[in-house]
């Protein structure tokens, strides 16, 4: 399984000289897990130059794009995707209705004529909708799983399981306390909040499970974790909760992503140092590194 990441930066593009390290792009990930199947993690603003660049193959593309939520930071980069103005090419776009709105139709609404000079229906290549919940499913020879993680509305993790090694991929995430009142917890939908609720002991052991042994984790890690202290519900984890999310469920490789559009390249690499610390605390110390776009990495 190949990965490279286009986008890396959470809720609004960041460009400027105090990231280009890192990137500024929100996310986008893809993943190949054989020559022939391509999968498309988010479509961020990162998709745009992902896009740019399949189509300097000059081939038919066909691809999956599963994405973990509708959150703009994880959908703006579809209308500048040059490959779906393409006739000869395929899409399937894989994740959640929110409430009674279909994907199709969330999807559509942001490329209204008040908001974008090309409708949805313009698009040439053939798109279907695929709307899934929690739940297991084939991709050529992989195996993709989904599970509601904790975010306003809902977002969806997935782990692609290919030729016995496993990615796991949980962009926005915030730990599960019980004790938040109602009235925070529902900014996220109920159905999502009770499964957590019913969950025996910590409810996040849900992430622990479904993360279980991958060989690369990559994690929600916008905050610092005094950061979070006045951040709460927005939605989002401190990169020590990543980190154990990452040691209890005995991944491998820990990558931190969806950085805060308050924190530079430095500011990335001090936080990235603080994990490496609080790893030594523990008897298991999986590798850990931060997302960077460019970075390529294979299993
Ligand atoms: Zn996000």
């Amino acid at each position: 399984m190949r990965i490279k990441f286009w986008g890396v930066r959470g809720s609004i593009p960041t460009p400027g000289k105090n990231t280009v390290r890192y990137g500024g792009n929100t996310p986008c990930i893809e993943v190949r897990p054989d020559k022939e199947t391509l999968l498309i993690l988010d479509a961020g603003t990162g998709l745009s130059i992902l896009g740019d660049e399949l189509m300097q193959l000059k081939q038919r593309i066909e691809a999956h794009i599963l994405l973990s939520h509708t959150h703009w930071d994880h959908i703006q980069g579809l209308p500048f995707f040059y490959p779906a103005m393409d006739e000869r090419n395929t899409f399937t776009i894989t994740g959640s209705n929110y409430k009674d709105v279909s994907l199709q139709s969330i999807l559509s609404n942001q490329m209204q004529a008040a908001y974008f000079p090309l409708q949805f229906d313009e698009l040439k290549a053939n798109i279907h909708f695929r709307s899934i919940q929690e739940e297991s499913f084939s991709i050529g020879p992989a195996t993709i799983e989904s599970m509601y993680v904790n975010h306003p509305g809902h977002a969806l993790g997935f782990r692609i399981t290919c030729n016995g090694k496993s990615l796991v991929y949980i962009s926005d995430n915030e730990p599960f306390k019980p004790e938040h009142s109602d009235s925070v917890l529902n900014k996220v939908e109920k159905s999502v909040v009770d499964l957590y609720k019913r969950q025996e002991g910590d409810p996040n052991s849900r992430i622990v499970r479904f993360a279980g042994g991958a060989d690369i984790f990559i994690h929600d890690a916008t905050f610092t974790p005094g950061e979070y202290e006045h951040k709460k519900m927005w939605g989002h984890a401190d990169y020590l909760f990543a980190v154990r999310m990452a040691v209890e469920a005995r991944i491998k490789k820990l990558v931190l992503f969806h950085h805060s559009r308050h924190h530079s390249d430095n500011d990335i690499d001090r936080i990235l140092e603080k994990c490496r610390q609080e790893l030594q605390n523990h008897s298991y110390q999986p590798e850990c590194i931060a997302a960077a776009e460019g970075l390529e990495l294979s299993l």
